[in-house]
């Protein structure tokens, strides 16, 4: 039997509404480059990384403009949600990738990702049955809202996690889950929605998702070294 290997797909297909800004947020500038550009040198640095997939907009015409990576393709398969970009990603690497390969699913708007952190996940998850993906115990004090902005009660923060990406989980279970799951913002609940448990790992404040445009001045400074 061959040894799985292991592969990322990044999706960066969407538009970054809460960012406001004159291009989509993957393309937002930090240290010199793109978002993007520098999540994708990260899995390029990582040795246990076969290759790199990154999903965009058919529409999409920032890409041309992002110097070419090594071990990285560029598929021109997004789609309106995240799990429709993230479904047709999967489908569009099926040539390649063996149903037991595991895929590792990576915002775009996670500049933070490190080489350490990826190898952290994979060497977490190899063995397990499931998958896993890398989250946050959850340090703040939790409020559930009213709808006009008052606090009603407070959410029991024990053994609740804010979940990161990457998310990590064998090609076909994935693709197999997100086909027969309702609208699901991560990887990790489409199997939940199937009964089973993914793995948590712990990640890091750095690899925080980029949302708002004041958040790009902290992605940098964790970037350039000095948060
Ligand atoms: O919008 P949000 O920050 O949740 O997006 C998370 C990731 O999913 C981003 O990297 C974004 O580019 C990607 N995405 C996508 N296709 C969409 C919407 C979001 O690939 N239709």
């Amino acid at each position: 039997m061959t040894q799985p290997r292991y592969f990322a797909l990044v999706p960066a297909a969407g538009v970054g509404a809460r960012m406001g800004g004159a291009v989509p947020k993957q393309y937002g500038q930090i240290a010199g480059k793109s978002l993007l550009q520098h999540v994708m040198e990260t899995f390029a640095a990582t040795p246990e990384i076969e290759h790199c997939y990154v999903v965009v907009s058919p529409e999409d015409s920032f890409i041309a403009t992002l110097p070419a990576i090594p071990r990285t393709t560029i598929l021109l398969c997004g789609g309106a949600t995240r799990q429709v970009s993230v479904t047709n990603g999967l489908g569009a690497m099926a040539t390649e990738v063996k149903p037991d390969d595991w895929v590792l699913v990576h915002d775009a708007a996670r500049p933070g990702l490190t080489v350490e952190l990826i190898v952290r996940l994979i060497t977490a998850v190899a063995a397990d049955p499931v998958g896993g993906l890398l989250a946050l115990p959850v340090a703040d004090t939790l409020k559930r809202s009213s709808e006009q902005g008052r606090a009603l009660e407070t959410v029991p923060r024990e053994r609740l996690w804010a979940a990161q990406t990457p998310q990590m989980f064998r090609h076909a279970a994935l693709l197999d889950a997100l086909l027969k799951a309702d609208a699901v913002t991560d990887e990790a609940s489409a199997f939940e929605a199937l009964g089973l448990q993914p793995r948590l790992v712990e990640g890091s404040p750095r690899n925080f998702k980029v949302t708002l445009p004041e958040d790009m001045l902290l992605a940098e400074r964790y970037l350039k070294g000095s948060a």
